[in-house]
């Protein structure tokens, strides 16, 4: 008998903390990670760089049934374009559907012999791994994770507005809560954490605290 892997869903909209917190924990607890956005963002980059729109159905799934890991290492993917076309190709169901098995897969035989895995992304606690031992749900004003954004574009030597990040990031939101199909949203069991006001170090102990009493 195989032990089941321990599984640790993270969710939340974009610039919440979420992926720090992710990786801090994949660490922590000796856990493969899976950074799930970046599939949606390679399939919407692999759209466009064919000259395609993120939003046509039939070129999308074909994108999502094509992808490759190695797709994952495309050096654009962390740039805001990949992130409109990752959220445009992620409200496609066919898109979700293909994806979803590539993460279950993952969840189900994390690689390098780890013992489980921490996923984040959108939907990880509601429908890719619901029977997780821990859920969180990630969540910061818009404001200040707008603001974060900007500081991170800026640090890189990005030109960025911060009118327009913030106006980006809400219409972000948007579309990724009022989708049909997986919107985010909290699973009824997941641990809500607001990072609003907190540093990575402090958002990290409020997690560990949160896991080490789900397991107890
Ligand atoms: O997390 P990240 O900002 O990289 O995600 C990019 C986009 O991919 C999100 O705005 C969302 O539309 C989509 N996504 C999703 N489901 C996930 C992860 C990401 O729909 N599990």
């Amino acid at each position: 008998m195989t032990n089941k892997p321990i599984i640790i869903a993270i969710d939340g909209p974009a610039a919440a903390g979420k992926g720090t917190l992710a990786r801090r924990l994949a660490e922590h607890f000796d856990l493969a990670y899976l950074d799930t956005g970046l599939l949606y963002r390679a399939v919407g980059m692999n759209v466009v760089r064919q000259g395609g729109d993120p939003e046509d159905t039939e070129g999308a799934e074909n994108a999502a049934k094509a992808l490759k890991t190695v797709d994952l290492e495309a050096a654009d993917l962390r740039e805001d374009a990949a992130a409109d076309a990752a959220s445009r190709v992620s409200a496609i169901p066919g898109v979700r559907a293909q994806l979803l098995e590539f993460q279950r897969k993952f969840a189900e035989n994390p690689p390098d012999g780890k013992k489980g895995a921490v996923l984040d992304g959108r939907d990880i606690g509601t429908v890719v791994c619901p029977n997780a031992k821990a859920k969180l749900f990630v969540t910061a004003s818009v404001e200040i994770r707008a603001k974060r954004r900007f500081k991170e574009l800026r640090d890189k030597g990005l030109a960025a507005i911060h009118g327009r990040v913030l106006a980006d990031m809400k219409e972000r939101d948007a579309r990724d809560s009022d989708r049909t199909v997986s919107p985010l949203e909290p699973a009824k069991d997941a641990y809500q954490l607001d990072t609003s006001d907190l540093d990575a170090d402090q958002a990290f102990a409020a997690a560990l605290g949160f896991i080490n009493s789900a397991n107890n």
